[in-house]
């Protein structure tokens, strides 16, 4: 029954019809009156809430008035009125009025929609306008603010519920009054039959209100405390099903795929346990016993290990290699470059010397008898752990038995390339996997991405680390920092330049970063300085060869864009200068930063500022000097920029949209309905018990159909 009325065509709504729908559905993608219902105000207006005009001051972070328009003055491109513009309204390139309440007079400003905004603010009119306060020659003003109309409300609550809108939806006759009368409808048909998708019992454990008040006062709050309880309960919905409907593949995966059993800590991982020159940290055992319960559960591991720069992840994944060995199994660590590789390799070796275990490199550069000899020793075991590349996953790559493949900075391997790991093992035995990231992804973003991975966080920094200096210099102070440099050199010490490479504007920054290497090479001459330069438009050969004179020490300087190798290691760089600072995302700086700060010498970067940058800049920047948690910046940058932006998230996007929960300012109550949802299923895990039944009918709809972008089998 609820179904046909949720189902029904938005045209069918009385006040709708076929043109209105269009609209609805074009601006809005609402087809049908469940859509409509589930389109929620995203401000309401509380007319007890009003500011005086004279109260106003720029500080404050939005104002609503209630104002009559006094004059309207229509300008032109170059700031004189044009009267009477008639069919010349292509010329006026900014309205401003004048308007006022009983206790002063500001102006509103508008530079888009001016038509449209003429021939609503009449002088005389009165309007609510919401927006937030600027100064423009001294003088404070609204530019853009949200206009509504004060007797709008159709409801008899105090807080008026704002939609999403556009122009055409206003110049089809969409307007916010409307809007609510539709709602209005809308609600009267399908509150009655609606079904919640939530059983009794969770809505009583979780203390949340029923669907049908719940929506009903979200579009007609009868006051705050109403409101907040049915956005609640809004959101607890919306971010419960996203959980519930990943967390079930998980379920379902992990009990139809029978993971390899490796019941023993083992030999080899005690020997270089034992022969460590350090204490783990409480983070790393932590996560080790994580992974261990995972590697004896008898199913397979699909583990997401996080860990900032520097926190010791290559530990962990060294330790949980030897398990697989320990377990006659063999393990693969993947990078995704050379020089990582290499470095990794490096790392590891000196790690396994305890153990006697036998590790071999493989990448595109290994040579053909090398090559050849490592294939053999994969194939007959006895190559216990293999380092490698891309060139792992090549077809003529066979494993006597992969037991566990480490990729690490998951976001550079495709999941196809991934999954050729499988085709390795003979009869397509599944290895564990253990996925490393140093991008520090929020808690709240990574249990959406890799909802149905197992997150374990390494968030406790080694002992001894030593801070890292951060300043924020004008261009004022250029030579100054040439200096600072020079004096780091002559410590003997390395320096990185780092400059800002955006799609679109890459023309401009490669000129940008020809400048900047020109103006170094002035400053710092041969042949008392080397510099190089790495950079998009050279051949890998050629990136290889400048990285690698850099990483050896052959050169002090290292000019680059943002293509510095993910995790490179150069203990002896301890100076970090990033050019155009503002241009960059705060985990985007983190990662930068953790360049340096790598050896024994005293760590410091240096964030150049352009000589204009917004308030908002500058404060992040300050932040920036301020903390080296990447987690905090990671969360800052998500509020400010929002989650699609995340480096190495951008492209994966979003399982499902959402409509009220926010990832960035609803942390907690993801978390929550996350924990909630593993405790359904832990006691349900196919959600066939009859009180289940309503989730199990929600998951089914389309939406839940989710691209299984982040499983790894
Ligand atoms: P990540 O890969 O997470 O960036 P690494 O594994 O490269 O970090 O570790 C960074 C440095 O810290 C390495 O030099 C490593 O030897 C050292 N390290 C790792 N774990 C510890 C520990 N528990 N105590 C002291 N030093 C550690
Ligand atoms: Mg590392």
């Amino acid at each position: 029954m609820d179904i046909k009325v949720l189902d029904k065509e938005i045209q069918y709504l009385p006040g709708v019809g076929p043109r209105r729908a269009a609209l609805l559905a074009s601006e809005l993608d609402v087809h049908t009156v469940g859509d409509l219902i589930r389109t929620y105000p995203f401000r309401y207006i509380d007319r007890s809430r009003l500011n005086r005009i004279a109260d106003i001051t720029p500080t404050m972070a939005s104002v609503q008035i209630q104002a009559q328009v006094l004059s309207v003055r229509l300008l032109g491109k170059d700031g004189k009125p044009v009267e009477n513009p008639g069919n010349r309204w292509g010329a006026v390139t900014r309205l401003v009025a004048r308007v006022a309440d009983e206790s002063g007079e500001t102006e509103v400003v508008f530079f888009k929609g001016i038509k449209w905004m003429h021939a609503r603010l009449t002088p005389g009119s009165v309007w609510i306008f919401f927006g937030k306060p600027t100064v423009f020659s001294d003088r404070i003003n609204l530019v853009h603010p949200e206009v509504d109309n004060p007797g709008g409300s159709v409801s008899a609550g105090v807080l008026t519920g704002v939609y999403p809108s556009t122009e055409k939806l206003k110049n089809g006759g969409i307007t916010g009054k409307v809007m609510l009368r539709l709602m209005t409808e809308a609600l009267n048909e399908a509150l009655p039959v609606i079904q919640d998708p939530l059983p009794d019992y969770i809505l009583a454990e979780k203390g949340l209100v029923p669907l049908s008040y719940a929506l009903r006062q979200i579009h007609f709050p009868q006051d705050q405390t109403a409101l907040s309880k049915a956005s609640y309960r809004l959101k607890f919905e919306e971010l419960f099903f996203l959980q519930l409907s990943l967390l079930k593949q998980k379920y379902i995966r992990s009990r139809a795929e029978k993971g390899i059993l490796m019941p023993h800590v083992g030999k080899p991982f005690n020997d270089c346990f034992n022969a460590l020159p350090y204490e783990l940290t409480g983070a790393q055992k932590r996560v080790i016993k994580e992974i261990r319960e995972d590697m004896r559960s008898g199913h397979q591991m699909n583990r997401l290990l996080q860990g900032d720069v520097g926190s010791g992840k290559t530990m962990v994944a060294v330790l949980t290699c030897l398990i697989a060995v320990g377990n006659g199994w063999q393990a693969c660590v993947m990078a995704p470059t050379e020089v990582l590789a290499q470095q990794h390799f490096a790392n590891i070796s000196k790690y396994l010397q305890p153990t006697g275990v036998k590790v071999a490199l493989l990448t595109g550069s290994t040579g053909v008898k090398a090559r050849r000899e490592i294939h053999a020793g994969l194939q007959d075991g006895s190559i216990g752990i293999i380092i490698g590349t891309h060139a792992l996953i090549e077809d003529t790559v066979q494993f006597k038995g992969l037991g566990l493949a480490v990729i690490d900075e998951q976001h550079r391997f495709g999941v196809d390339q991934r999954s050729r790991l499988w085709s390795k093992n003979p009869g397509g035995i599944p290895p564990h996997i253990l996925v490393m990231t140093a991008t520090p992804i929020p808690r709240t973003l990574a249990m959406t991405l890799y909802g149905d991975l197992d997150l374990s966080v390494i968030d406790e920094m080694p002992p001894g680390r030593k801070k890292i200096q951060t300043l924020l210099v004008g261009e004022n102070k250029r030579i100054a920092m040439f200096n600072f440099m020079k004096a780091q050199i002559a410590k003997g010490r390395q320096v990185f330049v780092v400059y800002p490479l955006i799609f679109e504007s890459e023309k401009m920054d490669y000129h940008n970063l020809e400048l900047g290497f020109e103006e170094i090479v002035r400053h710092f001459p041969l042949p008392d300085y080397k510099v190089a330069i790495v950079h998009g438009k050279q051949t890998s050969e050629e990136k290889q060869f400048n990285m690698s004179a850099f990483a050896a020490g052959r050169a002090n300087i290292l000019v680059s864009t943002t293509v510095i190798e993910v995790g490179v290691d150069v203990p002896n760089a301890s100076v970090m200068v990033i050019e155009s600072a503002e241009r960059f995302g705060l985990s985007q700086l983190h990662q930068l930063r953790g360049r340096v700060g790598r050896g024994a010498a005293e760590s410091f970067c240096i964030l150049m500022r352009g000589d204009k940058v917004s308030r908002e800049s500058q404060k992040r920047l300050e932040l920036m000097c301020r903390t080296e948690d990447g987690f905090v910046l990671a969360e800052e940058d998500m509020k400010m920029r929002g989650p699609g932006d995340l480096e190495g998230t951008a492209q994966s996007g979003l399982p499902i949209r959402l409509n009220i929960a926010s990832l960035a300012h609803d942390g907690l109550i993801l978390s929550d309905a996350r924990s909630y949802a593993v405790h359904v299923l832990d006691a349900d895990p196919a959600l066939d018990a009859p009180v289940n039944a309503p989730l199990k009918a929600e998951l089914r709809k389309d939406k839940y159909t989710l691209r299984d972008y982040s499983k790894i089998s």
